[in-house]
């Protein structure tokens, strides 16, 4: 009998492409993937924990599956990804909910068809595997992609900064940069079975190569995925300001394929926070790295992330995290109000900031943000836009939603037959957050 299983992704997009995994793993073991939780027989949830919010969601998830799991006996349960990684809050979830069978750790879901038939053989002890640190890459394993126009392409795993509020290098462990040929392969057959736009994921693309001997670091990578037939637009995700040099800033001025946006975090705008983050760079050297693009990059848009009320973050401090905001006038941005994570040393400090503060000040960030992005958009309207059709509008059957190059959303009527292909659409209206247009048969301002 065919079983079904429903699998939630919660965080980033590195999650993601391992929930992508997971799909084809269990697509060749003939589960077939249900978006109604009730009809699965087995339910994964690809957890998060880099903020205490994606955290407390996943408990209240897990609480919601025990009547689940009573009025369906061989209903298998498995939480995998970031959190597992951690030990004591590991341990929380096995003490809390005894009804879990499987756990699994961001190294070790390529695991997970074992597991589960572990789990059918014996299905009374609870099955954790978990690795600290991997070296694995996890290639050749199937995968079921989200569309069929676009891809996200995981280049490299883990993370050697340790920012001091962060729980990556915990949970992913270490750098570790894919063979170029792997990701050159992987993309060419992307390419021949008609994907036009990859992304190419990474905690910190601009690091790719530093892990293995030679010459052969990002950029190099980006001329040779722009060289592949077939490939229209590349992105990436995420870039660290510290990594970012002029000769990637070079090669983005001169490339025709590598779309024009970039994802660079900032967090906050006093170096003072900055250094405390251990993140490497100045408010200076960020402002120094925006003022390069815009100068190199026709009409790049820049988004970023923000935390607010990061331990010991003074009122001075925020003062210039708005001033970041106006002098680099973002198109876009992820604002988080800090959160204590395990196992970090900005958790331990003494003088974290009281929760009010924290979220006035983020209320305030918000205020200085907003406007920019509204006339960043602004700026679009009565432009034409080349959109790459992603998908049916949530709110209207009528309409297709898409993206610009440089990321924005774009919504338009148009017939479905239109999604996976590159169209033209004149922007006829904006708001904070996405644009809406008419398609036209007029020349693409970008
Ligand atoms: S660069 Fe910093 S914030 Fe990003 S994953 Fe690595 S440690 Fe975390």
């Amino acid at each position: 009998m065919e079983k079904n299983f429903y699998i939630e992704t919660f965080g980033c997009q590195m999650n993601e492409y391992d929930s992508e995994k997971i799909s084809g793993m269990l697509k060749n073991l003939d589960y077939k993937e249900t978006e109604d939780i009730k009809s699965a027989d087995l339910i994964i949830y690809n957890t998060c924990l880099i903020r205490k919010n994606a955290e407390n969601k996943l408990y209240g998830k897990l609480g919601a599956l025990k009547k689940l799991k009573s009025e369906k006996d061989d209903l298998i349960l498995a939480v995998g990804g970031c959190i597992p990684q951690n030990d004591e809050i590991r341990n929380y979830i096995l003490e809390k909910y005894p009804f879990i069978d499987i756990i699994f750790g961001t190294n070790t879901f390529y695991r997970l068809p074992e597991m589960i038939s572990k789990h059918l053989n014996n299905n009374n002890d609870v099955l954790v595997e978990l690795e600290k640190n991997s070296s694995s890459l996890n290639e050749n394993l199937p995968t079921i992609r989200k569309y069929d126009h676009k891809a996200l392409i995981n280049i490299m795993y883990g993370c050697n900064n340790f920012c001091s509020y962060c729980v990556v290098p915990h949970t992913r462990g270490r750098e570790r940069s894919r063979d170029s040929e792997d990701i050159l392969t992987e993309i060419k057959l992307l390419a021949s079975q008609g994907f036009k736009e990859v992304t190419l994921l990474g905690q910190n693309v601009n690091s790719y190569g530093n892990d293995i001997e030679g010459d052969y670091k990002f950029t190099q990578l980006l001329e040779e995925v722009e060289d592949i037939d077939g490939i229209e637009r590349i992105r990436y995700v995420s870039s660290h300001p510290k990594d970012v040099g002029d000769d990637f800033i070079d090669f983005l001025s001169r490339s025709k394929k590598v779309c024009n946006h970039i994802h660079l975090p900032i967090q906050s705008g006093s170096s003072k926070v900055l250094k405390e983050m251990n993140r490497k760079y100045s408010k200076e050297d960020y402002l120094l790295i925006i003022e390069k693009l815009k100068k190199s990059v026709p009409n790049i848009s820049i988004s970023t992330d923000f935390i607010v009320g990061f331990p010991g973050e003074t009122e001075e401090d925020f003062e210039e995290t708005l001033e970041v905001c106006r002098e680099a006038e973002f198109d876009a941005a992820f604002t988080f109000i800090y959160s204590i994570r395990p196992d970090t040393p900005a958790g331990k400090r003494e003088d974290q900031i009281d929760d009010k503060i924290k979220h006035e000040r983020f209320n305030k960030l918000l205020e200085t943000l907003y406007p920019t992005f509204y006339e960043k958009n602004l700026a679009y309207k009565g432009k034409v836009v080349k959109v790459l059709v992603d998908e049916v509008s949530k709110s209207k059957d009528d309409y297709l939603t898409g993206r610009s190059a440089s990321n924005r959303i774009v919504h338009f009527k148009g017939n479905k037959d239109l999604i996976g292909k590159i169209v033209n659409v004149k922007i006829t209206n904006v708001k904070t957050w996405f644009l809406e247009g008419v398609l036209t048969e007029e020349d693409a301002y970008e």
